[in-house]
């Protein structure tokens, strides 16, 4: 980047947090959280402790920061050491991003670049050893691939898990994915552990054939489709109506046990929530700020209210 480029990314900067410092959202206990920020070319700044939002908007207003961050962690101490933090509780939050969709369209709008000398994909760069990153910008496709695994999602967990909607918020990343974040005080206090068992859970990883009624022996009871939780999922989506239920579950139980489980990975992996696991359980993450620029794209990470019309 020349000073040319430097320059103007600054003044577009200031312009944005002078202007829209409103629309930021700022946790009640800001001074709890850890605060991190990056300045374009430059390494991550975090271990930040801020007292309260005039700090927040000075902080801006001089670093001129293109990404912004705040942990989903409260601590007691945010701006010492991660051991000395002294972790008192996390936003339960579910990071669903477009890269792990195996979607089609990702080569077309994907290149890399060397992040020392900025050069894209390989075309002149001399340095030592690159460090090669993949930058993409969404599309349409990859922008609907993700609200249909939001979608899913929020159906599991209010359906199954019980949480609320007014305790959750779905937020555009600003580029390539959706954050939900759960702010029901039940969750906060939840461990790396307990929140990867809720991981496995809304992915519906490793659920036994025995849980749907197929045992080695046979099928003994199939789930109905009025069931709750995964069960009645798998019996909406493999019997379909009530008139179709018996030739349906012949079909499924025909070729017995072993085929049975094969059958039931594979609807997993549709009918699961497909979510990054190491942003769940990641109980010291920080996270982009929502109302703060994505630095990738120069679009705003924002709440979106109907996901289901929402277009960035
Ligand atoms: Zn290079
Ligand atoms: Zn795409």
């Amino acid at each position: 980047m020349n000073s040319v480029d430097e320059e103007f990314i600054s003044q577009c900067l200031r312009k944005y947090y002078y202007e829209y410092f409103g629309i930021i959202d700022i946790p009640s206990k800001l001074n709890r959280h850890e605060f991190g920020y990056q300045k374009p070319n430059s390494p991550m700044i975090r271990h930040i402790q801020l007292q309260d939002a005039a700090e927040l908007r000075s902080t801006l207003m001089q670093e001129l920061p293109l990404d912004v961050f705040l942990s989903s962690a409260r601590y007691l101490f945010p701006s010492l050491p991660m051991a000395e933090k002294e972790w008192q509780d996390a936003d339960l939050i579910f990071d669903i991003d477009a890269k792990d969709l195996n979607l089609e369209c990702r080569p077309s709008h994907t290149v890399q670049i060397c992040a020392t000398c900025g050069k894209v994909n390989n075309k002149g760069c001399a340095c030592d050893s690159p460090q090669i990153k993949d930058v993409s910008v969404t599309c349409d496709r990859c922008i609907n691939a993700s609200k249909k695994e939001v979608k899913k999602l929020l159906d599991i967990l209010y359906d199954d898990i019980g949480i609320k909607e007014s305790q959750t918020e779905v937020y555009f990343s600003g580029n390539d994915g959706f954050h939900i974040h759960v702010h029901d005080l039940k969750f906060l206090n939840l461990n790396s552990l307990e929140r990867s068992e809720l991981v496995d859970y809304v992915m519906c990883n490793g659920i036994l054939p025995e849980r749907l009624g197929m045992k080695r022996e046979g099928a003994t009871s199939l789930p109905q489709q009025t069931d709750a939780g995964w069960p009645g999922r798998f019996a909406r989506h493999m019997f379909g109506s009530k008139t179709a239920r018996p030739k349906e579950i012949k079909k499924i139980t025909a070729d017995g046990y072993a085929r049975f489980t094969d059958t039931l990975k594979r609807l997993s992996h549709t009918l699961g929530a497909c979510i990054d696991s190491g942003v769940t359980t990641d109980v010291h993450r920080i996270f982009r700020m929502p109302g703060t620029i994505n630095g990738k794209s120069g679009m705003t990470k924002m709440a979106c209210p109907d996901i289901a019309k929402f277009n960035p």
